[in-house]
């Protein structure tokens, strides 16, 4: 990897901690029971609430692949990507998101939930307007930076490669930051 491409990364995990306050400690462990009690709407709410994007969200569990994205499993509709609806407008307020995850994504915690979260990414950085909004490598930054790092790790030793989105060593250095970042935290705070 390039040393411009390793700065690219840092940047981002640094901007999205810095904004959105992350801890970087691991997600809400409580995720997986509700992903195994199937109280998915549990999981969108505790997210929502932690990033303070007051969203009205549904989430329907169906064929996402079209014949020009044909690995697609996961989708968001709602999202006005030309002009973004802030996030504290009345009018986000009554607007009503769809997320979409394909069935074959339910199989394993580890892949939904960073299918989920990936999907819930792109909402609150478009409706906070985030420098990053447009890029998938960063969308994927962002649910490392919240907490599922070593989910990311799991996913990305099954995974095919696909164009634009982030790859296997791009992943594996972000895990390693975080890590770091992590470390520096706890030695300060203990300091
Ligand atoms: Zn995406």
């Amino acid at each position: 990897m390039k040393k411009e491409e390793e700065k690219y990364l840092r940047d981002v995990i640094d901007h999205f901690v810095e904004m959105y306050g992350f801890a970087l400690t691991p997600y809400n462990r409580a995720y997986k029971t509700w992903f195994e009690h199937k109280l998915y709407g549990e999981i969108i709410i505790d997210f929502l609430k932690k990033l303070r994007v007051p969203a009205n969200i549904r989430l329907k569990k169906c064929p996402t692949a079209t014949i020009d994205k044909p690995h697609r499993v996961g989708t968001i509709h709602g999202i006005n990507i030309k002009s973004p609806i802030p996030f504290y407008s009345n009018q986000f307020k009554s607007l009503r998101f769809e997320i979409l995850i394909d069935p074959s994504q339910y199989e394993k915690f580890e892949i939904f939930i960073c299918v989920l979260i990936h999907e819930l990414a792109h909402l609150v950085l478009h409706s906070t307007h985030n420098k990053y909004r447009m890029s998938e490598v960063a969308t994927d930054l962002f649910v490392m930076s919240f907490g599922l790092y070593e989910e990311y790790d799991y996913i990305m030793r099954r995974m095919r490669k696909t164009e634009g989105y982030i790859t296997h060593e791009q992943a594996l250095y972000a895990y390693h930051y975080i890590q770091l970042k992590r470390k520096n935290a706890n030695a300060s705070a203990f300091a």
